[in-house]
């Protein structure tokens, strides 16, 4: 099992180094892995001028599995945009074709009150959400600025492929088959034209899935429906645009951000896994981070890329105890708990393992 290591900016490598410290605990149950670490994002280009320079490239191609931690800093928002640290990520998925971007929304009972929705709400959520991740609005061309009629015009253009629509359906409808055999299909298809083939091919695609129940909802009422309902929904799925704000906001159900793993996958259960967050750069190099989301993408690796069901679920099940057992993080904090930093969160789930 060979796994590339991009910590990245802010709050990335203080993260990646506890998930780092949980998988070299199961060496001695037998995990056997190799680890290399490369720069991506703002790191890298101070180092070298490219958000995603070859060598890390090279190493992220020869992997089996990535795990990343975050990148992006104010210091960098005012590079010209290839330099940016986010294109790094965006590069990385493209050339790794990891169209499948897997985020579970899960409530753990101890932390229903860190949400904002009334507990009756969100207690018990259980929600993927599977967002199709190289296409759409941030890839179509063409895309710019430029001048027109003495002003500037901004312009980018949303475009899916059958084909497309059709490989990310079908992650969709087989994580649905293993869960609770409901599929929700966003999208826009009353004003977009791209939106309404994704439809078409949805439906198309569900003939072979008979035990799977899909149902239909535009975007706007699904942001509505999230925070309203949202146990409501079992998998969802979307294009990359909707998916990227649906899934930052059903993050938030749960409470924090700090505690939602993901996975981003090829064709072949390749993957990059990272925390749902980003780079945090108000609290980096503090040592207060949450290292839970990151802990819980390696527990994903384990489960998706290596196939590791048990180390996955020993992981799982000792985020659930560290939890139980009060550690929290300052974005999870409540009075009565036990307030600790991101070294002691990764000692106690080592601990609890
Ligand atoms: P963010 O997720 O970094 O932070 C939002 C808020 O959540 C902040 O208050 C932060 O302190 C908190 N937070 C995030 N992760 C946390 C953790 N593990 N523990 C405790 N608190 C945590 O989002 P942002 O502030 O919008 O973006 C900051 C930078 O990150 C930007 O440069 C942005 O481009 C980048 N970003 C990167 C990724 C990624 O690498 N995948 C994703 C989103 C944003």
């Amino acid at each position: 099992m060979k796994i590339c290591v991009l910590p990245g900016d802010g709050i990335g490598p203080e993260i990646t180094e506890q998930a780092l410290r949980v998988l070299e605990a199961l060496r001695s149950d037998g995990l056997d892995f190799t680890a290399e670490t490369a720069l991506i994002g703002g790191c890298a280009v101070d180092a070298t001028g490219t958000p995603y320079p070859e060598v890390t490239s090279t190493l992220a191609r020869e992997a089996d599995a990535i795990l990343l931690g975050a990148v992006g800093g104010p210091q960098w928002d005012n590079l010209p945009r290839e330099q940016r640290p986010e294109r790094g990520l965006l590069a990385i998925r493209k050339e790794l074709n990891l169209f499948a971007n897997l985020r579970p929304a899960i409530l753990y009972p101890e932390l229903a009150n860190a949400s904002t929705l009334k507990p009756e709400i969100v207690a018990g959520l259980d929600i993927l959400i599977v967002r199709e991740l190289t296409g759409d609005i941030y890839f179509g061309q063409p895309r710019g600025i430029r001048e027109e009629g003495g002003e500037r015009v901004g312009f980018n253009t949303m475009v899916y492929s059958e084909s497309e629509i059709r490989r990310i359906g079908k992650v969709a409808f087989e994580a649905a088959r293993k869960r609770g055999k409901k599929l929700c299909s966003v999208d826009k298809m009353n004003v977009l034209e791209s939106t309404q083939l994704w439809r078409d091919v949805m439906i198309e695609l569900s003939a072979d899935y008979p035990d799977v129940e899909l149902s239909h909802m535009l975007v706007d009422n699904a942001a509505m429906q999230l925070v309203r309902a949202p146990k409501q929904f079992d998998v969802m799925v979307t294009g990359n645009m909707f998916g990227d704000i649906l899934s930052d906001e059903a993050s938030m159900l749960t409470g924090s951000i700090g505690m939602l793993p993901s996975a981003s996958l090829d064709a072949n259960n390749k993957g990059l896994y990272e925390p749902s967050h980003g780079s945090a750069p108000d609290i980096a190099g503090k040592g207060v981070a949450n290292p839970l989301a990151t802990i819980l993408s390696a527990a994903m690796m384990l489960r998706y890329t290596f196939n590791q069901e048990g180390f996955a679920a020993r992981i799982e099940n000792a985020v659930k105890k560290v939890l139980a057992a009060g550690y929290r993080t300052g974005d999870i904090y409540e009075p009565g708990t036990r307030r600790v930093g991101t070294k002691e969160m990764g000692d106690a789930v080592i601990a609890a393992l």
